[in-house]
């Protein structure tokens, strides 16, 4: 597979590299670690003129602030976030996620902006259209769906391992272009909607991203469920973050967050309620987990069934939110 011909620019300034991609005569994208973006372009979904190459910015080290926020640069590889002491000391959970996207070699060049920003997935969407695929669908602005023919909608999934543990994290991303400089949730990056999963103009670059620190006595857990535990996406992704007060028995914030199953990292909203306030006990992780299992709706993908992904969710959630407790409790 090739690449389409394409124009390169290489800004060395966020300035110069927001005035380039707001020329609207040519198509331009950002070029980050390329490793959505360019097998995209090989399989002919993504036809841009102009790449402009974020390398010539550099990336910042993450650092902490006096009160406690920890500021990390869009451009970081995720290799570099995996390794850095101040994300294991202020967001292990993203460490964590970081070092469980796909292989060494791509982590060394991926970086977390690309990896927030990847595009929606869908085994008959991901591949070229030379052959065996021929009406284009929904996603490639057709009207049909390979996946479910008879289908009236797009069904591609949002697949990013870091998206749920900084949604999780309560993390802010900071836009500059389209936005002018804005500071949003890192929530309100997503629509739901599987042909355009992004809220943001492909104007706008994410120059950093700004996560809070800790309210509590914090137990996290990142689990990924994969078939080969390979270079693969998740067939489903779940993080799950705890804090307590004084007493470590006692949840007084959850946040659970599942990626992989649907075209937004999904918030597993009443089963965080139905943990705060109480004291962790066997029953209570098990009834929450199952809570998580039935409010996600999760997509059937890549040859994984509805029925399979809802009840492997469920036993990936009582894993993940066992594995956070005993980190509060110390197993006890
Ligand atoms: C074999 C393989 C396995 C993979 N496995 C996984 C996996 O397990 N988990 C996972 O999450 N991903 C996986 N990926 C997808 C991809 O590698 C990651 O999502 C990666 O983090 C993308 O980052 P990048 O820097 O390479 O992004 P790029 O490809 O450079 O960019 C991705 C998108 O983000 C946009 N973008 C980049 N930087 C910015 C910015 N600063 N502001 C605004 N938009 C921006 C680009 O324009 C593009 O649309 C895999 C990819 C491959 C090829």
């Amino acid at each position: 597979m090739y690449l389409p011909r394409f124009a390169f620019e290489k800004p060395t300034s966020l300035k110069e590299a927001s005035s380039l991609l707001a020329e609207k005569a040519v198509k331009s994208a950002l070029l980050a670690g390329g490793t959505d973006l360019l097998p995209r372009m090989k399989y002919g979904v993504a036809d841009p003129e102009r790449l402009i190459s974020l390398k010539g910015l550099g990336a910042s080290a993450p650092k902490v602030l006096p009160e406690g926020d920890l500021i990390l640069d869009g451009a970081s590889t995720l290799s570099s976030l995996a390794s850095s002491p101040e994300v294991a000391e202020k967001a292990p959970l993203l460490a964590a996620a970081a070092g469980r996207v796909a292989t060494r070699e791509i982590r060394n060049i991926a970086t977390l902006a690309g990896n927030l920003c990847q595009d929606t997935r869908c085994l008959y969407f991901n591949q070229r259209h030379t052959f065996q695929f021929m009406e284009p669908c929904f996603k490639r602005g057709g009207d049909f769906c390979y996946f479910i023919p008879k289908g009236k909608k797009c069904w591609a999934v949002y697949m990013s391992d870091t998206a749920p543990a900084l949604v999780c994290l309560g993390a802010k991303i900071q836009v500059e272009g389209g936005g002018a400089g804005a500071l949003l949730d890192l929530e309100a990056l997503y629509s739901g909607d599987p042909l355009h999963p992004l809220t943001i103009g492909s104007d706008t670059i994410i120059s950093g991203i700004r996560v809070p620190p800790a309210g509590g006595i914090r137990g996290w857990a990142f689990s990924k469920l994969t078939s080969r535990e390979g270079m693969e996406f998740g067939a489903l992704n779940i993080a799950v973050l705890l804090e307590t007060g004084k007493d470590p028995g006692t949840c007084t914030r959850a946040r659970i967050a599942v990626g992989a199953v649907s075209p937004a990292p999904a918030r597993a909203l009443k089963s965080e309620g139905s943990l705060v306030g109480e004291p962790f006990a066997p029953e209570l992780l098990a009834e929450a987990a199952r809570q998580v299992a039935e409010e996600v709706t999760v997509t059937p993908h890549h040859g994984y069934s509805k029925w399979y992904l809802t009840r492997a969710l469920e036993v990936e959630a009582l894993n993940a939110l066992t594995r956070a407790v005993n980190q509060l409790t110390g197993g006890r």
